[in-house]
Order: structure tokens, then C-alpha cells, then sequence
């Protein structure tokens, strides 16, 4: 699977019913943010257009064809980029031009326009006259992170996808796509920043044990049962014998005090378990055992011993 279709899951898949159904546009507008895989999709898009070897509706992205998208070296996969402050009117002249010529290998063309924002005035109306007489076969693709800057007249003949960023709830969906459970996804997914790293981490066994362990102590503290006292021996010692295990457990104590802090003032939906039970005491109450949580991860890094510095953030918890 090609990268792109881990962190920008729901722009991929609605691609791919789009062509499944025939009904791909002739022309896209691709907004969001720097650096969230725009240029990535168009490539994939313009890849499922060319590659020899489609599977499930993905481009293979090893194939000749996907190899000369990727290099930049298809003849009929032309892009317009600038280091430049504009696009003017002649780049899109020369564009249109190109696009007046047949496909030099079948009849598929894929235009992509970066940054399409920098159009001049001149350079847009330019490209305006495609959309009145459109070129059979073509797809033009225009990227930008500044759409309020391109001309009305364009925005409102291509059409729009909206590009969020990869944040952990982005992460946390792809999980969930993959087939983790919801409360893991949400979990690996804010404690690894990438999603390869965070599915890695949702598959690990040892991984899913803290967690588990991490929601029934915690859940005893949410009833300040002393019980929890006693698990953090029983329980949580033999599963955290490293130091990294160790600052992992803590890590995912604190996650829980987060998200049952956002629970608690409504800005997370559904939470069930550990983060629930925590999220029904006060917001003070939420902000000093957070704070507790903090000190116990400063003492393990002073080489506290963990089976210490755990009994003590406890007895504090529940007091
Ligand atoms: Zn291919």
C-alpha cells in the first residue's frame, strides 16, 4: 500500500468509488495546508490512471508507468510548478498548448498545477477557457493551500476536496480502518506521531496488556478502591521491567488523565472505560491528579524506582 493511502485515507477511498463509478471530474481543486500529501494524491490519482497493475482499485506503484508518475518523467503527466512569487500567463499558455496535443501514449492526460494560488489574474483566465471548452480526457489538478486567493470564476468550476492535516484523530481513523479497536486506536495514535508507527504499535501485544492493565487501575482509582494499590504490584511491575516499558505505562496514565480532562469539559465525544470513570470527578480534581502524573514521570526520569514512584502517584490519586 502506498503511504499516501495510510494518512489520507478518506480522500483516497472516496477516489477510488469516484472511478469505480465512472464519475471522475474533469477538473479538481486539492485545498489544505502545506505538507498534508496533495501532490502525493494527485500522483496516486494520476498513477490509478496509468499504472498497469491496479489492485483493489490502488495503483501498484511499481510499474513502469508508476515509476515514470513518481520520477516525474510521464509525457502525459504534466505538472507546473514555481519557486517564483507567480504563475503567469504564459506558463498556462504553454499548459494549454500541451493539452491541445492527443495523449502520446493513449488518450489519458493528467495536468497538475501547484500552488495554483500564484496564478496571475492573466494566468487564470487562461486556464478558464479549458473549462469552457473542456479537452476530452483530461484532468487538471489544482493544489493549493491558499484557496481563497484563486479567482471565483475557477473555484467554482473545479471541483473541491478539502485536505485535513494527519492529526491523531486522521491517525486514529486509518487505525480503526485497519480494523483496531476504537479505544486502542485513540491510544497508539497520540502516542506515536506517524501511522505506520502507531499500527505497529496497536498490534503490539506487550502494548495492548499496558493498556488494559493501565484502564483496570485506573478504574479502581476512578473509585478510589485501595485494590489499585495493590495491582501496581500484581499487575503493572510485570509488564513495565524496562525502563521504556516503564515510561510507556506512565505515558499511557497520563493520556488517560488528557482525555478524560476533555471528556470532562465535552470536547471529545463517546469515551468509555478508565477515561470515562476519571472524567465524572471535578475539573480541579482532573487537573491536580494530572499534575501528579507529571511529577511521577519527572521522578522516573531522576532514576526514582518505578515500583515507588507508582505506589506514591497512586496513593495520590486516590486521596
Ligand atoms: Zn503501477
Amino acid at each position: 500500500m502506498l503511504p499516501i493511502e495510510t494518512t489520507q485515507t478518506r480522500v483516497i477511498t472516496q477516489f477510488k468509488r469516484v472511478i469505480a463509478a465512472d464519475q471522475l471530474s474533469q477538473s479538481y481543486i486539492f485545498a489544505g495546508p502545506a505538507g498534508v500529501g496533495k501532490m502525493q494524491v494527485a500522483q496516486w490519482l494520476a498513477m490509478r490512471l496509468f499504472c498497469l497493475n491496479v489492485q483493489d482499485g490502488s495503483p501498484c506503484g511499481e510499474c513502469a508507468e508508476c515509476q515514470r508518475i513518481l520520477s516525474h518523467n510521464h509525457p502525459d503527466v504534466v505538472t507546473i510548478s514555481t519557486e517564483d512569487k507567480t504563475i503567469k500567463v504564459d506558463a498556462i499558455r504553454e499548459l494549454k498548448q500541451e493539452m491541445s496535443k492527443s495523449g502520446m501514449e493513449g488518450n489519458q492526460r493528467v495536468f497538475i498545477i501547484n500552488d495554483a494560488d500564484k496564478m496571475t489574474t492573466g494566468a487564470s483566465n487562461s486556464l478558464l477557457k479549458f473549462y469552457e471548452e473542456p479537452v476530452a480526457n483530461t484532468l487538471v489538478i489544482l493544489l493549493t493551500s491558499a484557496k481563497n486567493r484563486l479567482l471565483p470564476t475557477i473555484l467554482s468550476r473545479a471541483q473541491m476536496i478539502t485536505f485535513l492535516p494527519a492529526d491523531a484523530s486522521r491517525i486514529e481513523a486509518s487505525l480503526v480502518d485497519e480494523g483496531i479497536a476504537r479505544n486502542v486506536a485513540r491510544f497508539a495514535s497520540r502516542m506515536a506521531n506517524e501511522p505506520a508507527q502507531a499500527l505497529a504499535l496497536a498490534q503490539d501485544e506487550a502494548f495492548n496488556a499496558q493498556l488494559t492493565a493501565v484502564d483496570q487501575l485506573l478504574n479502581k482509582v476512578a473509585k478510589r478502591d485501595l485494590e489499585a494499590f495493590i495491582q501496581v504490584q500484581s499487575q503493572l511491575l510485570p509488564i513495565a521491567k524496562n525502563t521504556t516499558d516503564q515510561a510507556q505505562l506512565l505515558t499511557l496514565i497520563a493520556l488517560t488523565y488528557q482525555l478524560a480532562m476533555r471528556h470532562h469539559y465535552q470536547l471529545n465525544e463517546i469515551e468509555s472505560g478508565a477515561v470515562n470513570a476519571l472524567s465524572q470527578q471535578s475539573g480541579a480534581q482532573l487537573a491536580d491528579q494530572t499534575a501528579a502524573v507529571l511529577v511521577a514521570q519527572q521522578q522516573l526520569d531522576q532514576n526514582v524506582s518505578f515500583q515507588s514512584d507508582l505506589e506514591q502517584l497512586i496513593l495520590k490519586l486516590i486521596g
